[in-house]
Parts: structure tokens; sequence; C-alpha cells
């Protein structure tokens, strides 16, 4: 017996596209299933003034699919050299829809990020006057702090501080891995929010480290202990709107990934839809999903949900998930979350 779920078009509230040939090879597996997808900034060089974001957005209009309809929602990357008035004609002209805050070294491309958080309080003045929503980060990138501590730290010592400095600045705290994060969004209803990533409802950090150590589960932020994906799931499945569907699909080819110092991110686009389905079928949630990938995401954001939708399926047995995304010499290994998924897109 097989059974369907028809959701409007779901949108993708964090992806990372990369350039060049990478993009040619992972556009499409996201064009497929979403209508839009706000793209993260962390190129090499990064995006960082209207013109890069221009150039950017052309580049990825021209690897679109035939005939697709995506729009991609273009970022700058906030650097302590950020030009306010740069940053406001590229919001207000609807070329970007966010500023992403990297404090310096967090993650993969992140060395121009910010140190010295002073330094961009003008910017973040600006965006608070004009509406532009800061997406963060949410890690300190101090040597003496854990790597499993960090989300909780970053919000003690800065996301706390900068909403507090500038409580009219809108804020998004990208893939949150903790319950930290998800208690500080629902203690804090004014102009916050989250995205929650695929492989952060699906796995912890034993599904990474027990019997061996899986490379293609390594990103960043880290995957956490069980209570923490626990409280990550019963936010993204209690219909509370300030929780939406980011996937963070992160690509590197899968000698990048298989290596002995294993870059980080998952590459979970071609099959996001099927695993949450089946992530929210397990919860006996699967009426809030929609509000999860289709819904809050926009509402947040202040624009119109999807008019045209999808169709998911669910078989009597695992569905065929791509394993493997060609790119010429570099093919990406696929996310497979390493237990059966019934779900699929049709
Ligand atoms: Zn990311």
């Amino acid at each position: 017996m097989t059974q369907t779920l028809t959701l409007r078009r779901p949108d993708d509230w964090h992806l990372h596209l990369r350039d060049d040939a990478m993009l040619q090879a992972v556009l499409p597996e996201t064009t497929r299933h979403f209508a839009r997808a706000i793209i993260m900034p962390n190129l090499v060089p990064p995006v960082v003034t209207m013109a890069d974001a221009q150039s950017y957005k052309a580049r990825i209009k021209a690897a679109m699919p035939q005939g697709s309809r995506f729009t991609p929602l273009m970022t700058l990357y906030l650097t302590e050299n950020t030009e306010a008035d740069d940053l406001a004609a590229a919001y207000s002209s609807g070329l970007i829809s966010a500023v992403k805050l990297y404090p310096a070294g967090a993650t993969t491309n992140s060395a121009s990020g910010v140190a010295n958080f002073d330094k961009v309080r003008p910017v973040l003045e600006r965006m608070a006057e004009i509406g532009c929503p800061l997406l963060v980060h949410g890690e300190v990138t101090d040597h003496d702090i854990d790597i499993f501590d960090r989300e909780a730290v970053f919000i003690d010592r800065v996301l706390d501080p900068i909403r507090r400095a500038t409580p009219a600045l809108k804020v998004v705290m990208e893939h949150i891995t903790t319950k930290d994060g998800a208690d500080y969004v629902r203690a804090n209803p004014e102009r916050l929010g989250a995205t929650i990533t695929v492989q952060h409802l699906m796995l912890d950090r034993n599904h990474m480290l027990v019997g061996g150590m899986r490379p293609h589960y390594y990103c960043l932020p880290i995957l956490k202990r069980r209570e923490h994906r626990e409280a990550l799931l019963s936010a993204a499945t209690s219909g509370d709107k300030r929780f939406f569907l980011g996937t963070d699909s992160a690509p590197h080819a899968t000698h990048a990934k298989e290596s002995e110092c294993c870059s980080a991110g998952c590459f979970t686009a071609p099959v996001a839809l099927a695993c949450l389905a089946q992530t929210f079928d397990d919860a006996g949630a699967l009426d809030r999903l929609e509000g999860f990938a289709s819904l809050n995401g926009p509402g947040f954001y202040g624009l119109p949900p999807n008019e045209d939708s999808i169709t998911l399926t669910k078989s009597e047995s695992p569905a065929n998930l791509p394993k493997q995304v060609e790119n010429g010499s570099d093919p990406i290994t696929v996310f497979d979350p390493g237990s059966p998924v019934y779900w699929s897109v049709t």
C-alpha cells in the first residue's frame, strides 16, 4: 500500500551551491525540488559586495537547468570592512535577502569573517533600520572552547549581546544543533528564527563516531549528543513558526571528505525532502511537515508561500535514493542517513 503527501513546494533557507563545475553539478539537485533557496556567500573569495552578489547570481542563473523557475535568494558575507551603503543598496534593490555573519574561522571558507563584533555594530544598526535579516553561524571559534560547546557559548557571548544592543535587528540562527539554541529561540519571540538541517534531525554524534568514524556525517556545527537531536526534532515538529528548514547542503568532492583531514559538510540536497518526510513520519508529525518545509520560512522572511506543490510517496520497501552526483573526476557522495527511507519525491 502506498501513501502520498502533497505539500506546497518547499524552499531551502540555507544552501551552499559553490561555483564553477561544482555549481553546475549540484544546482539541479536543488532546483528539482525547491522553489527558492538562501544562497550562502562563502566562496573563495567570499561574496562581500553588491557587485559580487550580482555576478554570483548571474553565474547561478546561467547554470540553471532549462525551464527551471528556481529563484536564488542572494546574501552578502559580513566582514569588518562591509560598507553599510553598499549593503543597503543591495538590499533595497531586492538583490540580496539577508547578510551572513561568520565568526572568523568558524567553518569552510570563513577566514574573512568577523573577529571584533564592535567593528560591525554600525552595519548591524543599518540592517535593523532597513529590515535586512542577519543570518548567524552561531559558534565561537576560541581555541579554549570545546567544539561541542561552541554554540551555547556563542549565544551567551555574541548573539545575546548583539540582540540586546540592536533589538530591532531580525536574526536567524542558522543550523541550530543544540537544545540551548532551540530554547533561546523559544524564549525570545521577537524577530528571531532558526533553521534546522536534515542531518541534525536524524543523527547524533554516536552515528558519526561509534564503530568507526564516518566522514560524510562530519559537518559544522558538529553533530551533538542525542538529547540535543531530540530537542531539535521537537522544535521542528512543534508547529512553532520560528523554526524552518535550511538544509545547509554543503557539497565537497568525495576525496575531500574521505581524507586525512575531512572537509565539513553533508551533501543532502538530493535526498533532503525524502529524509525529512521519513523523519516527520517516524515522529508522527507528517501534518507539520508543510509548515516546517514550505510555510514558516517565507513567513519569517515576509515572502508569499509558493503556489505550486510537490508530492511525496511512501512505498512498502525503502526508496532507491541517489548515492552519488557526478562532477567530472570529482564525484560527490550524497548523504545517506544509514536507516531506511520509505519516502521519495514523485
Ligand atoms: Zn552552511
